[in-house]
C-alpha cells in the first residue's frame, strides 16, 4: 500500500502521555502501546512524518483522569483560570522538550517550514508546537511572546468552552456553528499578535462568528486544522459552505478530523463507521476548497477513529480509500502533507 508520508494538522498525544503519567496508564512514546494511537513504532509503520502536537488544557484539571469529554458533562466544558492553564502548558511544553532530547534524534521540534522537510527528508518525526484553547495567555501577551520563543507556532484562541478571547462551539449535532459570541477585543488583539509573532491562528473550534471576525482581521491564509464539512456531517464543530468558500478565498486549508462523530451524518459516537464517509467530506471539501485547500487533521488522541484506520499505523489505510476513489498520486499527496507544508510556509514567511 501507500508509501506516501503524512504530516496532520493536529493530535492530543502529548496529553495523553501527561494525563497518564504516574498511572496505570503511563506509557512510552518510544514503545509501541496496545492503546491509544500515537507512538513512535505505529507513526514509522503509518509513515506519520509528524505534525502539528497540541497543547490542551482539561478543564477538570484536579482530576484528568477522569476526562471522557463527554459532550453532555458541563464539568468538561467550565472556564479554566489562567494561571492554572499556564502551570499545565507549561508541564506540557517541557514534556515535549524533553521527548525531543531523549529521542536520541529521531523527534525534532520545528520551527519553520524548512526545518519540517529536513526532518521528513532524514526520517525523523517533525513536532510543531501548537496551543488549542489560549486560557495560558494573558490579555497583556507576554505568554505568548515567552511560548512563541520556547517555538510554539500555532495557536487556536478557543477550545469549546468560553475564554478571556472568545467563544468556542460545544459538540452539539445536529447544530449550526453559530451558536454564540465571537471574539472579544482582547481576542482581536490577540489575532493581531499572533499575526506579528507569525503563529498560525487556528480556526478550529471557534464559534461562526469568531470565525467571520478572524477573517476580517487576519493578513494570513485561513486555517481549520481539524474541521469537516457541515453539509456531510451538521455538527457545530464543522465548517459550513461559506466558511470553507471564505478559506478558499485566503488560500488557507482545512484538515480532515477523523473523528466519528464529526464525520457521520448522525453525528453518532460508532466506531465502526465506513471509510466512505471520510472519502465523502473530503469530496466535498476539495469540491470548495480545491486541491490546495484539503489536508489532514486526524485528532488522534483525541477521538474515536473508524475502526478501518485504527490508529497512526491505519494511515495508508485511508490514502488507499482515496487512491479506490479515483484519486491521482499527486492530489493524495497534496491532501497527505504537501498542502500543509504550503499553507505553513506562506503563513509563517
Ligand atoms: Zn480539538
Amino acid at each position: 500500500m501507500s508509501q506516501i508520508p503524512v504530516f496532520d494538522g493536529h493530535n492530543d498525544t502529548l496529553l495523553k502521555l501527561e494525563l497518564g503519567a504516574g498511572t496505570p496508564r503511563e506509557r512510552s512514546f518510544f514503545d509501541r502501546a496496545a492503546r491509544d494511537h500515537i507512538d513512535l513504532p505505529r507513526a514509522r509503520k503509518g509513515r506519520f512524518a509528524g505534525g502539528l502536537f497540541a497543547i490542551y488544557v482539561p478543564s477538570q484539571l484536579g482530576d484528568a483522569l477522569k476526562v471522557r469529554y463527554d459532550p453532555d458533562d458541563p464539568a468538561n466544558f467550565a472556564e479554566v483560570a489562567q494561571p492554572d492553564a499556564l502551570a499545565f502548558t507549561l508541564r506540557m511544553f517541557a514534556r515535549a522538550l524533553r521527548l525531543e532530547r531523549e529521542s536520541a534524534g529521531e523527534v525534532r521540534i520545528c520551527r519553520t517550514a524548512a526545518e519540517i522537510r529536513a526532518a521528513m527528508a532524514d526520517g525523523k518525526l517533525a513536532m510543531v508546537m501548537h496551543v488549542e484553547g489560549a486560557e495560558a495567555i494573558d490579555a497583556d501577551m507576554t505568554a505568548l511572546e515567552v511560548l512563541h520563543a520556547a517555538g510554539l507556532r500555532s495557536l487556536g484562541p478557543v477550545w469549546s468552552r468560553p475564554n478571556i478571547f472568545g467563544d468556542g462551539v460545544p459538540m452539539a449535532c445536529p447544530s449550526s456553528p453559530d451558536t454564540g459570541p465571537g471574539l472579544t477585543d482582547a481576542g482581536k488583539e490577540l489575532v493581531r499578535a499572533c499575526n506579528r509573532l507569525k503563529i498560525m491562528v487556528d480556526l478550529s473550534h471557534l464559534t461562526e462568528k469568531g470565525f467571520w471576525d478572524v477573517a476580517a482581521l487576519s493578513d494570513r491564509p485561513l486555517v481549520a486544522s481539524h474541521s469537516n464539512a457541515h453539509a456531510v456531517c451538521p455538527s457545530a464543530r464543522n465548517l459550513t459552505d461559506r466558511q470553507l468558500d471564505a478559506i478558499a478565498e485566503s488560500r488557507g486549508l482545512a484538515g480532515l478530523n477523523f473523528h466519528v462523530a464529526f464525520l457521520r451524518p448522525d453525528g453518532a459516537n460508532i466506531s465502526d463507521t465506513p471509510l466512505e464517509v471520510m472519502v465523502r467530506h473530503t469530496d466535498h471539501m476539495l469540491s470548495r476548497l480545491g486541491e490546495d485547500g484539503v489536508a489532514l487533521g486526524s485528532d488522534f488522541d483525541g477521538c474515536m477513529v473508524p475502526r478501518a484506520v485504527g490508529d497512526v499505523a491505519g494511515l495508508p489505510v485511508l490514502l488507499q480509500a482515496f487512491r479506490e476513489a479515483g484519486y491521482g498520486e499527486e492530489l493524495i499527496e497534496k491532501i497527505a502533507w504537501k498542502n500543509w507544508l504550503s499553507v505553513l510556509e506562506r503563513t509563517w514567511n
